[in-house]
């Protein structure tokens, strides 16, 4: 009886309280954190890697207002240290599970941790799409990536193949330049997806060459490495083994929901919706950045969506104290 009562004493201290708990260390995540702090809200920011989302994973930016050029990461560090200026508690792990309750949702992370939320910004973002073909699995991290900035200087003179069509694929292409003696760009259409400046460039660039109408089939390999690919013409049909000594794979996101589908506020592609406000159809549970869905994901509209989110967390907020 007495452990009994020692352990719920223990459980209710574990409970974090906070007026804001922001999940994910986006662009989009750490501005919500940097306006609720600001507005003198206690503020958590829970995120399982390092800060910055995507943008550890960006070479060059060069369409964020402030910065001609800057490194990704550079710009994460930046964004990082503006972020905590206003006392934000950054927390480590990764949300499981979230328990709605009006002025005190529950969210519950893999290190055992529970807080407590007046409000909730869920700020997620996305993973990159696996293309699902034999092979893939298998030589990940042998020849496959998903992070040209990551694993590009791995491939100096090497051959290499991109595969998608959107602008991470032709811009991570022509990233991929620096390194690689060439670089062809396999993409199941005739025509990009990509922004016309990215695809300027590419087209303008001696090392690239395009693939068209043609999807992958399997990626082939040794023992060791990856060697080469098998392709399907999908126009003709016809199926060929073509090499690569490095396969960069950008065929589009998956938004990191997992975790809130109990919830019921994302669409049937694991999209969360909102409305103008960030809101979500659950009071104080707003969503921002790459894990909502809207058209235009970029560092920007994150950001914009962060501001918003952190603003209207304090009117809700507000409305709640009376
Ligand atoms: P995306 O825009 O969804 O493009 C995915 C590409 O992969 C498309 O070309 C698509 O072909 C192709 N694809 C999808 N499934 C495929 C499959 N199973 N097999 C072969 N090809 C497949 O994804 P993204 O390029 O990763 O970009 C994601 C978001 O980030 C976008 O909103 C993008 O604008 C943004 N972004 C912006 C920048 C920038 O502004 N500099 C840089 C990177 C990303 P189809 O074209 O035929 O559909």
């Amino acid at each position: 009886m007495k452990n009994k009562r020692k352990d719920v004493y223990n459980l209710a201290e574990e409970i974090q309280k906070f007026d804001v708990v922001v999940v994910g260390a986006g662009p989009a995540g750490m501005t919500a954190a940097l306006y609720a702090s600001r507005a003198n809200l206690s503020v958590a920011l829970i995120e399982r890697g390092v800060p910055g989302g995507e943008l550890v994973n960006t070479a060059d930016v060069e369409n964020y207002p402030g910065f001609k050029h800057i490194q990704g990461p550079d710009l994460a560090n930046e964004m990082y240290e503006g972020t905590m200026q206003f006392g934000v508690v950054h927390e480590f792990g990764t949300v499981t599970k979230v328990t709605p309750n009006e002025g005190a949702h529950l969210l519950e992370t893999d290190m055992g941790k529970t807080y407590q939320a007046k409000a909730v910004v869920i700020a997620t973002g996305s993973v990159h799409r696996k293309l699902g073909v034999p092979g893939e699995d298998k030589y990940a991290g042998r020849g496959v990536s998903y992070c040209a900035v990551c694993d590009g200087a791995f491939f100096r003179d090497k051959d290499l193949r991109v595969i998608g069509g959107g602008d991470s694929a032709v811009e991570e292409g022509t990233y991929l330049t620096q390194f690689g003696k060439s670089v062809n760009i396999v993409h199941r259409r005739d025509e990009l997806r990509a922004q016309k400046i990215l695809q300027d460039r590419a087209m303008a660039n001696d090392k690239i060459d395009f693939t068209w109408d043609t999807v992958v089939k399997e990626i082939k390999g040794d023992d060791m490495k990856v060697t080469g690919l098998a392709v399907e013409n999908v126009k003709t049909g016809e199926i060929t083994d073509v090499e690569a000594d490095g396969i960069f794979i950008y065929v589009g996101l998956i938004p990191n929901t997992e975790a809130f589908a109990e919830l019921n506020i994302t669409d049937e592609e694991g999209w969360v919706i909102t409305n103008d406000d960030m809101q979500t159809t659950i009071p104080g549970i707003f969503a921002i950045g790459d894990v909502r869905q809207k058209k235009l994901r970029q560092i920007s509209t994150a950001v914009g969506d962060g501001a918003i989110a952190g603003q209207e967390a304090f009117n809700y907020i507000e409305t709640l104290n009376g």
